[in-house]
């Protein structure tokens, strides 16, 4: 194998957790079949912080800075990606499957020619080829699936891949190209509130359904989550209601989360809920329903009213 890439993922100026996930995932790859992981900066004034990607087992960092790249933009990032890979011929590209990573994956697939394993949540090598396992039919099953092409490309679930630090720094090289005709530009940007955990990054998150029943409600399970120091999400039933913005809504439609901690409350477990929180490592369902099928799922079942149940839990986290 040439080597192995990633592509970094970075937000106003810092990397996000999945760019140390890949790059711990790409290590683990590269150290099977003995080729390096390099990494792909693209944005701009990021030339500080990419040597710190090699605690995480990145050798060489190729920066790419341009203010044209501080924000992601589908042409800009998928005309730098692809000219540079086409350049150094990976035979691996890792990147996030997270909304920039969905985004930008497809459109380099298309670019490079090859094919692309995506939302995917283990990977291994075998006979010198990428064996990547994806979800199918919202999670019904599990494929493991090879890319036929070069180089081959996976997208990774965020919060699945451990972040493993090895040490040392990358050696970081400044690299320019064409970026090409870029259709889009970032007018306005939207920021969450302050302090609001991004779901896709949560470590806990606490979860309403219908059977929160109304949208003021949801103090009970903001509260729990303010004393577990965790996100709040929703089914799709309490964004259509238009108790919780879209941006909470876990599930098919929603945000694919892998939280360690998944707290059900009031969600009957619907398959396209499931799909989007069923990789959580530990699921505790609080449902005064025993036959709601998110019981099945759940590592640990609560049958009972949340109004009853979510209030004991907050004060319980107090002591
Ligand atoms: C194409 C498509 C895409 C979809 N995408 C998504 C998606 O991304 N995410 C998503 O979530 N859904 C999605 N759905 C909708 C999905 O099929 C379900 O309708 C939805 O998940 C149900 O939400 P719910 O569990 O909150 O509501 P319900 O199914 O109505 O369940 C409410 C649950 O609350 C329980 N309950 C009621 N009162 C209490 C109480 N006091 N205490 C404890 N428990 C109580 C009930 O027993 C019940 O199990 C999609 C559907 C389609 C067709």
């Amino acid at each position: 194998m040439a080597g192995v890439w990633i592509i970094a993922e970075q937000r106003d100026g810092d990397f996000r957790k999945i760019t140390f996930e890949a790059a711990s995932a790409a290590k683990k790859v590269a150290d099977e079949v003995g080729g390096e992981v390099t990494a792909l900066v693209l944005g701009s004034g990021m030339g500080d912080k990419c040597a710190e990607l090699g605690k995480y087992g990145v050798a060489k960092v190729l920066c790419v800075d341009d203010a044209s790249l501080a924000d992601y933009t589908t042409d800009a990032y998928a005309n730098a990606a692809a000219a540079l890979i086409k350049d150094g011929a990976p035979d691996v590209v890792l990147l996030g499957a997270s909304m920039q990573g969905k985004d930008l994956g497809g459109r380099l697939a298309a670019k490079l020619d090859t094919g692309i394993a995506v939302d995917c949540t283990a990977l291994a090598v075998t006979d010198g080829k990428l064996v990547a396992t994806r979800p199918m039919y919202a999670g019904k099953v599990y494929a493991d699936v090879v890319v036929n092409g070069s180089p081959q490309i996976a997208s990774l679930r965020p919060n699945v891949f451990d972040v493993v630090e090895v040490g040392g720094e990358a050696a970081v090289e400044a690299a320019s190209v064409d970026l090409g005709e870029i259709k889009a530009a970032v007018v306005d940007k939207l920021v969450a509130e302050e302090g609001k955990i991004d779901l896709t990054e949560a470590n806990i998150i606490v979860s309403g359904g219908r059977g929160v029943k109304e949208a003021e409600n949801f103090d009970i399970i903001e509260e729990l989550a303010g004393k577990l120091g965790a996100a709040v999400g929703a089914s799709r039933s309490a964004v259509d209601a238009g108790w919780r913005p879209h941006t909470d809504q876990v599930g098919q439609t929603g945000k694919v989360v892998t939280p360690n901690l998944y707290v059900a409350c009031g969600i009957s477990g619907a398959i396209q809920h499931l799909a989007g929180m069923g990789s959580s490592k530990v699921i505790v369902a609080i449902n005064k329903d025993a036959d709601a099928p998110i019981h099945s799922k759940a590592d640990f079942c609560v049958v009972g009213d949340l109004f009853d149940v979510v209030p004991e839990l907050s004060k319980e986290v107090d002591k």
